[in-house]
């Protein structure tokens, strides 16, 4: 059966330390109230939020032999372009109740964009979802149309990269996508403006479609011809680590079922809003929509990314 969706992009171990009251200062020790390790990454949890809903799903990543086997027990297929000998990437997260701070050692991170290319000529997918912010972007923005002109569609997540707005091929890159996925800071940051202008102007001239995620608020679609937001469902969140992944795995679901836009959005937002129930990306991610707001109904208007 023809995979439907392949994720590309890093992965971590993530030990979360949850409930600080504040961060240590050099020297000094301070006690978690809560812990949690669990696998993430963009394409981590947005591979396993598609394949817990029954997206046929595959990932291209530098995984541990513990991610891979959860992975695979996820039902995610798994293509690993980490050696054996290679140390695979940790994340300590330090979680209070409004900030949080990180310690990464990158790892085998460091190699994989170089390695990624290789790995992926040999995949065929209906959609190809990105999940790391390149640093050749008009390498990747080849790549991108190249699947584009085969038929694949494409999404980008690059997550928070400053540097990524200067380097050459990333506007290039922006248009080569059917869908550029960024959150409320990162939407201003790769349009070049300060945090509070409105980036929409930009975003409906520079990309095809272009999801903005709203945190509690939602979800809004922008493109040349739409601009719509859906509404976030209320929950007591406990961590919101990976909920923009997590958002991807349930919007993409939708979308690769046929369900129209504002119904990518909401299916994108009941997964984000349930991924913030439970530590990390994965823990709480639900296995179907039935029920909830973003239930992908039959009868839905098919929509597909309008193409220029
Ligand atoms: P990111 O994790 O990339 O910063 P957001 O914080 O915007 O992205 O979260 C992604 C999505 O998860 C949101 O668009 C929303 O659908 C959902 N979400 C996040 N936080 C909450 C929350 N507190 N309540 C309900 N939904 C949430």
């Amino acid at each position: 059966m023809r995979l439907e969706l392949l994720t590309v992009g890093d992965a971590f171990h993530d030990l979360i330390f949850m409930g600080l009251s504040r961060l240590p200062r050099a020297g000094e020790e301070v006690h978690a109230a809560d812990f949690a390790a669990t696998i993430g990454g963009g394409a981590v949890i947005t591979a396993v939020a598609a394949a817990r809903l029954g997206v046929r799903t595959r990932i291209v990543s530098a995984l541990s032999t513990d991610a891979a086997r959860t992975l695979r027990g996820e039902a995610v297929s798994v293509v690993n372009v980490r050696r054996s000998s290679e140390p695979h990437a940790i994340t300590a997260a330090l979680s209070m109740r409004h900030d949080r701070s990180f310690v990464t050692f990158a790892g085998v991170n460091a190699q994989l964009q170089t390695r990624l290319p290789a790995a992926l000529a040999r995949q065929r997918a209906r959609h190809v979802h990105f999940a790391f912010a390149p640093v050749d972007c008009a390498r990747w923005a080849r790549i991108s149309e190249r699947l584009r002109a085969g038929g694949t569609t494409t999404s980008w997540d690059f997550g928070w990269a400053p540097p990524l707005r200067g380097r050459a091929g990333f506007a290039r890159l922006l248009r080569s996508a059917d869908f550029i996925f960024v959150n409320e800071l990162e939407a201003p940051l790769y349009a070049g403006l300060p945090p509070r202008r409105s980036p929409a102007d930009f975003w409906r001239r520079a990309a095809t479609n272009t999801i903005v995620k709203l945190g509690r608020r939602g979800s809004r679609w922008i493109s040349r011809e739409l601009d719509l937001r859906a509404a976030a469902p209320r929950v007591r969140f406990v961590d919101t680590t990976g909920a923009g992944d997590a958002f991807n795995g349930g919007f993409l679901y939708a979308w690769l079922r046929g369900a129209a836009v504002r119904d990518c959005l909401s299916a994108g937002n009941a997964v984000g809003a349930q991924s913030t129930l439970a530590a990390g990306g994965i823990a709480s991610l639900p296995v179907s929509l039935a029920g909830r707001a973003g239930q992908v109904g039959r009868n839905n208007r098919p929509i597909r990314p309008t193409k220029r």
